[in-house]
This record gives structure tokens, C-alpha cells and sequence, in this order.
């Protein structure tokens, strides 16, 4: 029988296949090119003798810069290109990572793509950059938010979303300071709690950071994975297990919604402490208020969550049916 493929190995395969597409694309458009303008051809001939000649001259111990030559003869490529009606940079490969090339490493290093295909594997966040696309700062909605002040409120929904825009947007800016504090944004469902989490992965993911984004009942869930893994599944469920920790951020949400007990009140514990000793940030959202958060964890959570958490209460009316 064959080994069940691992997640990392099935990543790996994923970046041979679009380094295999980036080599089929290159080709076709070559093709293309050097059939439509074949003075194009010949220029890419040119570079590549001015390469062997360069290093011929560089064996007999001359002194060569070829460096204004090779430049010239880009630029004629580019000149044709364009009467041809070609981009410019037609020819050049098109990396989803400029980081890495595509190539899902940087000397030897996983690049940050690379870890966050890895966490969207493991994690089933397949869905995670459709539903970002459509939720981040640039769509959100300040005038969904009342501007009136409600009895018992000292703020409007509106004052009070504007502060939590700016607190999100410090943690995004001060994201590698270990300083800064976590964020639990709590509040009943239909705020906009969700939506501004999403905003704030939204742009650490596009700043290179790798995330994950659980709901609390998945996350339990991969703790037990680990935790009462058989033996012939161990490594496997570590490695996902540690990914928990190793992410840039880790998402929380709606924390309070999975079953709660001593074991998984000290898993919750464990990972809140292991990441802020090691610098690394969270973000919750719970339904749950401070005093419920206390009820329902033991002591040492609640004051762990609260100790290294800037807290913000959502409030205002249900925006549901506003279509968030
Ligand atoms: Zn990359």
C-alpha cells in the first residue's frame, strides 16, 4: 500500500507544479514571441554568447564588464517587444511570491508563502482568501454604524467601532513589537467582530505574515487530534499541533463556544501562554463578556487572557441583515 502523502509533501508537490506551469507559460510565450518578431530570437542568441564569451574572458584572467552591452541588448528586446505590441515585460516570469520565486524557499528557508500553505492545508482554510477579498478594511462600512448614543452607553456604535479601526489597525503597525498587546474583541454576534478580524488578517497576510484562523471548536479539536493521536499518527498531528505556535497570529474565534472543561480549559491555557512567551500574537472574538470569560475558564486563563489583551466590547445593533 501506498504511504498516505504527508501535508508538507503534498505542498512541495504544489510548488513543483507551478514552477512545471511558470516553464510551460515561459515556453509558449516564447514561442509566440519568437515567431511574431524573430529579430527577437536572435538578441536572445546574443545574450547568450555574450555570456560565453564573458566567461571565456574570465578564464584567460581578462578583466571583462559586460554589464553596458547585456544592457543594451535587453533594451533593444524590450524596444521590439513594444512595436510588437507586447508588454514590455512580456517575457519576464510572473511569480505569485516575488519572495521566493515561486519556488517556496529562500536559501534553504521556507518562505513565509510557503508556511502559510502549509497552515492553509492543515488548517482547511482553502476558503480563508475568498472570504477576505470580500472582508478587509477597504470594504468596510463606517456608515453601517449608528451615530447615536444609547442609554447606559458612554459612546456611539459608531465612536466606538472608529476606536476599534485604530486599535486594530496600531496592532497591525506594531505587529513584531513584543510590547504590544493581544486583542479580544467581545460582543454579541451581528457587530462586526468577525468582519474586523478578517480585515486585520486580511492585511498581515498581505504583509507575509502567516495566520491561522480557527473557530475555538476546530481548535480543540486539533489539540485532542494531538494529544489522544495513535502512535502511527503522532508526527503528523505535532507538526500541525506546532503550527499553532509557530504562526505569526493566531485567530480565536468565538472562543466560549466549545465545550469547556478542565481539559480543555489548561489546552487553551497552554496555548495562550506557550505563544506569548514566545512573542507571538493572538486574536479572539467571544460572545462571551469578561465576567462569563472568568466563569467559564479557570483562574489562570482568565487572567492570562486579560493580562496581555487590550479588550473591546462591539456593541450597537445587529448588522446581519446589512449582509454582515
Ligand atoms: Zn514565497
Amino acid at each position: 500500500m501506498n504511504k498516505k502523502e504527508s501535508i508538507y509533501e503534498k505542498v512541495l508537490r504544489k510548488y513543483d507544479n507551478k514552477r512545471d506551469n511558470l516553464d510551460i507559460i515561459r515556453k509558449t510565450k516564447i514561442d509566440e514571441v519568437y515567431k511574431k518578431v524573430p529579430v527577437i530570437e536572435k538578441i536572445d542568441q546574443e545574450i547568450k554568447d555574450l555570456g560565453i564569451k564573458g566567461a571565456f574572458k574570465v578564464l584567460r584572467g581578462e578583466n571583462v564588464d559586460l554589464t553596458r552591452d547585456l544592457e543594451d541588448l535587453k533594451a533593444a528586446k524590450v524596444a521590439n517587444l513594444l512595436t510588437y505590441g507586447f508588454p514590455g515585460n512580456y517575457l519576464e516570469d510572473k511569480y505569485e511570491c516575488n519572495l521566493c520565486k515561486d519556488t517556496g524557499f529562500i536559501n534553504n528557508e521556507e518562505c513565509s508563502c510557503f508556511k502559510q500553505e502549509v497552515a492553509r492545508e492543515y488548517y482547511k482554510m482553502s476558503n480563508l482568501d475568498k472570504v477576505l477579498e470580500k472582508e478587509n478594511f477597504l470594504t468596510f462600512d463606517l456608515g453601517l454604524f449608528s451615530d447615536e448614543i444609547k442609554e447606559l452607553e458612554k459612546i456611539s456604535p459608531m465612536e466606538n467601532i472608529k476606536e476599534i479601526v485604530r486599535a486594530s489597525q496600531k496592532f497591525i503597525r506594531n505587529f513584531e513589537d513584543p510590547d504590544e498587546y493581544n486583542l479580544l474583541f467581545y460582543g454579541s454576534t451581528g457587530l462586526g467582530k468577525t468582519f474586523m478580524i478578517n480585515s486585520i488578517a486580511k492585511d498581515l497576510l498581505d504583509l507575509g505574515y502567516t495566520v491561522i484562523y480557527q473557530t475555538a471548536h476546530n481548535l480543540m479539536g486539533v489539540i485532542e487530534e494531538y494529544k489522544f493521536s495513535k502512535t502511527e499518527d503522532i508526527i503528523e498531528a505535532k507538526k500541525k499541533y506546532d503550527y499553532l505556535l509557530e504562526a505569526d497570529l493566531l485567530i480565536i474565534d468565538d472562543l466560549g463556544t466549545e465545550s469547556t472543561n478542565t481539559f480543555s480549559s489548561s489546552e487553551i491555557f497552554n496555548l495562550l501562554n506557550s505563544r506569548n512567551l514566545g512573542d507571538k500574537k493572538i486574536l479572539i472574538s467571544t460572545n462571551l463578556s469578561p465576567a462569563e470569560i472568568a466563569k467559564t475558564y479557570t483562574d489562570r486563563v482568565y487572567s492570562r487572557i486579560l493580562d496581555k489583551f487590550n479588550v473591546y466590547r462591539f456593541i450597537g445593533e445587529d448588522l446581519r441583515w446589512k449582509g454582515y
